[in-house]
């Protein structure tokens, strides 16, 4: 990990002055589920090195995580005016405030308003309009699950929510009726029913590990629960969601990365919005989880003046992209209560989908999706590509406004398909083909028996089989 910033240290120290005054700021209860919060903290000058260093120690994080708008004030270096203060006190009276140290200090003060960090972490009175289209739970997560925990909506896959809490609260979580919830945090027994579920479900074979931030639980209850999902015969790949790499990049560590490579294949799914999200820290987090083979995917959401604007997602993505994360869906901003502020049109998502294709590598254009309320999982929305079509050819129009003719094939006969694939003339084959080794390779190879190669017209042969 990078050595610690100037800036960093001199917020860790003021961190330490606020609490030294107010002890009251610090988490007042930890779930046992979630990593051990440490020692509590005592300012007193034996400590005040642990205190310097703490800066790199997730957990110091969390416990020394951001509640108030005096600390929110006092280490931003600014001043709130008694408006914000009511405003604030009101909002968090319903959707309460928790801002990472680490995250904080990535909003630029001079100009903190307009910073896309301070408005993804500071509560804006805006969360407690609800507008008639608004709906707790939009995507009927909760009407979706056979048992708690558990969302089964698309066919082969399940999301497996084993945290509700998270290191930070993002003002437009679509979660926020149950994220924060420390006393409804699912135990191992509730996490049991879940695995249970997984395993009496053969046709469950990709598992989303969500939450929350599935990353508050320790590391020994992240393997426990990755070793029991691997166990499972029909389960061929676990997925992890995890705000980590953004919002609290020190949490992927050298034992959590060794942990994960473990149980591969395990894909990891993360949530930049901005590009000023990516620092060294975080780059470093990415890199780890890269390196040990994890294929890393991202997930953005549309939020009005935070990022949307097609330039500044082209440089999120091109970033992503050189830090070897695939920008995976980039979600129009759901329906949850509180978050009316933050929505775009849908066309403003089809604009920056349509100055992204053709102009950036293919891999680094995200899908544009809305999570359809009611439940019916992702749609993909996607600038008209097709201008027209005929009975035999299509007219399309490319990013730079060319329009070309393909012509379809005139021979083309379409197979019947009945679902009776053992007389189909496809010859459905979808097992893994046997690798066939040819001439001399087949001598050499150790998974070949064969022992001499001889040509088809030789006299020899032919004698031999004659007399036989
Ligand atoms: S990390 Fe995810 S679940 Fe947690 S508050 Fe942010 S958006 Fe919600």
């Amino acid at each position: 990990m990078p050595k610690i910033s100037d800036k960093h240290r001199k917020i860790a120290q003021r961190i330490a002055k606020i609490l030294a005054r107010n002890p009251k700021n610090r988490f007042s209860h930890t779930p046992r589920s979630v990593a051990s919060p440490g020692p509590e903290l005592h300012l007193s000058s034996k400590q005040w090195s642990d205190w310097k260093s703490g800066w790199t120690d997730w957990k110091w994080h969390i416990r020394h995580s951001i509640r108030d708008i005096n600390s929110f004030e006092r280490l931003l270096g600014v001043k709130f005016s008694e408006t914000t203060r009511k405003a604030f006190a009101r909002t968090t009276e319903k959707f309460p405030m928790a801002v990472t140290p680490y995250y904080l200090s990535l909003i630029e003060p001079d100009d903190y308003e307009n910073d896309p960090v301070f408005r993804q972490s500071f509560p804006s009175p805006q969360e407690l309009i609800i507008e008639r289209s608004d709906m707790s739970d939009p995507l009927h997560e909760e009407e979706d699950s056979p048992t708690p925990g558990i969302t089964h909506r698309y066919p082969d896959r399940v999301l497996f929510h084993i945290s509700n809490i998270c290191s930070m609260y993002c003002r437009h979580c679509t979660r926020k009726r149950k994220v924060g919830d420390q006393d409804t945090m699912p135990g191992k027994k509730e996490m049991l029913k879940g695995i249970q579920y997984i395993r009496n479900t053969p046709q469950v074979r990709d598992v989303l590990l969500s939450g929350g931030d599935p990353l508050m639980l320790s590391d020994e209850r992240l393997d426990w629960i990755l070793g029991e999902l691997g166990k499972i015969n029909h389960v061929e790949v676990v997925r992890i969601g995890s705000r980590m790499p953004v919002v609290l990049p020190y949490r992927i560590t050298q034992d959590l990365v060794d942990m994960f490579k473990k149980h591969h294949p395990l894909w990891f799914n993360t949530h930049f919005n901005h590009p000023r999200e990516i620092t060294a820290t975080s780059r470093a987090a990415l890199t780890r989880l890269a390196d040990a083979g994890i294929p890393l995917g991202n997930q953005t959401v549309l939020l009005a003046g935070v990022n949307d604007c097609q330039r500044l997602i082209r440089t999120l993505n091109q970033k992503l992209v050189k830090n070897r994360v695939r920008p995976y869906y980039i979600y129009q901003c759901d329906l949850s209560e509180g978050l009316t502020h933050f929505r775009t049109p849908v066309g403003k998502g089809i604009e920056i989908v349509e100055s992204l294709r053709g102009h950036t590598s293919g891999f680094a254009v995200p899908t544009y999706v809305i999570d359809s309320p009611g439940g019916g999982g992702k749609i993909p929305i996607m600038p008209n590509y097709i201008v027209s079509w005929g009975a035999n050819k299509v007219i399309l129009r490319n990013f730079e406004g060319v329009i070309t003719t393909y012509s379809e094939p005139e021979s083309y006969q379409a197979t019947f398909c009945d679902r009776n694939c053992k007389s189909c003339n496809l010859k459905l084959k979808e097992d893994d083909a046997v690798e066939q080794c040819v001439g001399i390779e087949k001598l050499l190879s150790d998974s070949d028996t064969t022992c001499s190669l001889t040509p088809m017209d030789n006299v020899r042969m032919e004698r031999r089989n004659n007399v036989a």
